[in-house]
């Protein structure tokens, strides 16, 4: 986690409490997708019920809708359970966002993703450990180093993302793995095609 003392700015989240419109469309289109990856694991919980994984899709600039924090364990989401990430400040690690749920805490390396290109439309983050070691530095891999939630990884997932390869291996957070894509279904496609290769 982040600390203070060790230089890092903790993560701060400015929620708004309200409902926020999202079209049946949007929803099914997340619910598919969630729904599949949360099936074969990819999305859950250890057994300690701390939930991991985390889907999202572009809204307008870029202000995304995301899977709200401690929503891992879920088996089937509903329209509460979902969040929209209004604004954000990479280096402050802030994000405001807008729901009945908050925005998961790994928003910010969705945030990251859009940003890096606006043709970019949907984001998944999984955690899979046999993926995460067989991919980890064969396929693009953020350093080591760079702490997870810290404005250090956001630069280096801009990096990697400009290669477009469609997946990044988070060498700082064990077993997580990023993919993105013009849609959710392309983003889901990327993850399943390395899935099905280990
Ligand atoms: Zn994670």
């Amino acid at each position: 986690m982040i600390k203070h003392d060790e230089g890092y700015i903790k993560f701060n989240i400015k929620w708004e409490e309200k409902a926020f419109d999202l079209s049946l469309y949007d929803f099914q289109n997340l619910n598919t997708c969630h729904d599949k990856l949360y099936n074969i694991g990819l999305i859950g919980a250890y057994p300690n019920l701390i939930g991991f994984g985390n889907i999202s899709i572009r809204a307008t600039g870029n202000k995304f809708i995301i899977s709200g924090s401690a929503t891992g364990n879920i088996k089937q989401l509903s329209e509460k359970d979902y969040s929209l990430v209004t604004k954000y400040d990479i280096d402050e690690n802030l994000i405001h966002c807008e729901g009945l749920t908050k925005a998961s805490s790994e928003s910010l390396s969705h945030a990251a993703v859009y940003e890096s290109n606006p043709e970019i439309k949907a984001v998944i983050h999984i955690h899979h450990l046999e993926m995460w070691e067989k991919y980890i530095h064969n396929l693009p891999t953020t350093n080591k180093n760079a702490e997870f939630g810290t404005p250090e990884i956001a630069d280096e997932m801009k990096k990697l993302v400009i290669q477009n390869s469609g997946i990044l291996i988070m060498g700082g957070h064990q077993e997580g793995i990023i993919s993105y894509g013009k849609s959710i279904n392309e983003a889901e496609e990327i993850i399943l095609t390395y899935f099905n290769k280990i």
